[in-house]
Formats: C-alpha cells, sequence, structure tokens
C-alpha cells in the first residue's frame, strides 16, 4: 500500500461527504447472508503481536548497513532492497527487485502494487530522500508484502477468498470516499431498502475479479508450505484479513487507524532510527 509523505487525501466531493454521512457502516455480517457464495468464510482473530514488533535488534540489520556502506542512488536502492527482502524472508513472494517510475498523481514516494507484483518508488519524493528515509520506504512497503504473503501461506481453503473479499470492500470504503457516483447509487439503493444487496452485488462482483487475479499472479506462492491456521503466523493472517476488510485508503483516518499501514510505519520508522545510529 502506498506510503503518503505530508497526508492529501484524494480530491473528496463535499456532497460526496455529505451522502457518505448518510450511509451506515457496513460490516462483515453481509458475509452471514444465506446467499453467500462465500458461506463458511468468517472473520476472525485480533490483536496479535506481529512478527516485526516481536523481533530484537538486530545485528542482521547492521550487516546490511555494511554491505549499503559506499554506495548511492539506484545502486543503494536496489541492493536495500533485495538485502530487506532477504531479512523478511520474503525471496519466494516479493518483486525481485525494485521499480522506478518518475511520479504518481498524488504526493507519495513508494507503493506496493501486488496486482502488477511490483513493489515501486516514484522518484520525484523517492530521489530526494534521504539514504535514511529511503530504507524506511523500501521496508515499508515490503511490510505490505510480508503481510500479503502470510495470508497466502496460511493453510485454510477460504483464505484467498476471504482476502480477495477483504480487498474488495477496502476498495468499496475508498470508492464510497472518492466517487461521487458510487456513492449517489448506494444512497439511492438505500432509499429504495437495497442497501445490503446493492453492497453485497458490488462487493462480490470485484471480489471475485481480484480471486482471479490473487491464483494467477500468486501461483507459485500458493504452492509453498503452508503455516498451520491456528499458529501465529494464521492467526496473525485472519486479523490482518479483517484489518483490510475495514481499511479506508482514501481518507487520513482511514490510513491512520489500519493495524497493516501501522505495521508498516512501525518497521519504517524503527530501520531509518536504526541506520541513522549506525552512520552517526
Ligand atoms: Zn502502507
Amino acid at each position: 500500500m502506498l506510503n503518503k509523505l505530508n497526508y492529501c487525501p484524494v480530491n473528496v466531493q463535499p456532497h460526496t461527504k455529505a451522502v457518505y454521512k448518510n450511509v451506515e457502516q457496513k460490516s462483515p455480517d453481509i458475509f452471514e447472508n444465506n446467499n453467500d457464495p462465500f458461506k463458511n468464510v468468517s472473520f476472525h482473530g485480533r490483536d496479535l503481536v506481529s512478527m516485526l514488533a516481536e523481533k530484537q535488534v538486530d545485528k542482521d540489520l547492521k550487516i546490511i548497513f555494511e554491505k549499503l556502506d559506499g554506495l548511492d542512488g539506484d545502486e543503494f536502492a536496489q541492493t536495500a532492497y533485495k538485502e530487506l527482502v532477504k531479512y523478511l524472508k520474503l525471496e519466494d513472494c516479493a518483486p525481485k527487485e525494485l521499480t522506478f517510475l518518475e511520479k504518481e498523481g498524488r504526493p507519495i514516494a513508494s507503493d506496493y502494487k501486488w496486482y502488477e507484483n511490483k513493489v515501486i518508488v516514484y522518484r520525484n519524493y523517492f530521489d530526494k530522500a534521504s539514504k535514511a528515509e529511503k530504507l524506511g520506504y523500501i521496508a515499508h512497503e515490503l511490510t505490505h508484502c510480508k503481510q500479503t504473503s502470510n495470508i497466502l501461506k496460511t493453510d485454510d481453503p477460504n483464505i484467498i477468498k476471504q482476502y480477495a473479499i477483504a480487498i474488495a470492500m477496502s476498495d468499496f470504503n475508498a470508492a464510497m470516499s472518492t466517487n461521487p457516483q458510487a456513492a449517489a447509487s448506494l444512497l439511492k439503493a438505500k432509499q429504495t431498502g437495497k442497501e445490503k444487496e446493492y453492497i453485497q452485488t458490488m462487493i462480490y462482483r470485484q471480489a471475485g475479479a481480484t480471486y482471479k487475479e490473487l491464483i494467477t499472479i500468486f501461483a507459485d506462492v500458493l504452492k509453498l508450505p503452508k503455516y498451520p491456521l491456528n499458529s501465529a503466523n494464521g492467526q496473525k493472517a485472519l486479523s490482518d484479513i479483517k484489518a483490510q476488510s475495514l481499511y479506508n485508503g482514501a481518507t487520513e483516518q482511514g490510513w491512520n487507524n489500519c493495524p497493516l499501514e501501522k505495521e508498516a510505519m512501525d518497521f519504517e520508522n524503527f530501520i531509518k532510527a536504526d541506520y541513522c545510529k549506525y552512520t552517526k
């Protein structure tokens, strides 16, 4: 997910906000409907200590920093990326290298786009950042890659469907905040008593497409050995799926409150501080 600089939400039309206020907060209970094609999928698991928070800091990071000594520019970034992929044990899931693009429309420095299998940095911000900040951006996006990898490797026949629905829900949340036509359609459905059906239709339509993308892009990852559902990793996966379903990346509050972003920010800030200490 994108790494925002000074947060600047996408342009939200005032009347969209007003419409959104009239829409009750939806919840995962829509999946308990009998017509649910993903029946038996449920959300549970929360408040788990993240893998990264458990890690002690860390002689392995110091070894990475030593390898970066004397490197600059793209070579610094690519080397840092590859070393952090190894550090996070993501060799079997992360894109092979960092992708550089000139800029995005929004004020963001980096993004993990799993559906393109890319970790992207945007030169207009990234190139001006300090080395510590660059490490932080890369660590942030790889944390999201780790979250995804952990979900994909969890041993539950419904896990990919759950994840696809959760992604569709967060996309829906964002659309309600940014797309006046979508918000107006939802309000119309609400006025005719068809709100639940409307939300369900929109989310399942998107979830079906997302499910196909996930099983195609991560076909190889899905063949790897799995974590039992009741292991710490499995429970973290369920917790992360729930967080994804409630995520609204189009609002500052949604971004700040999302546990997936908090974990990524924790690792970003941690590695930045550690690198500053190393270079002092
Ligand atoms: Zn993020």
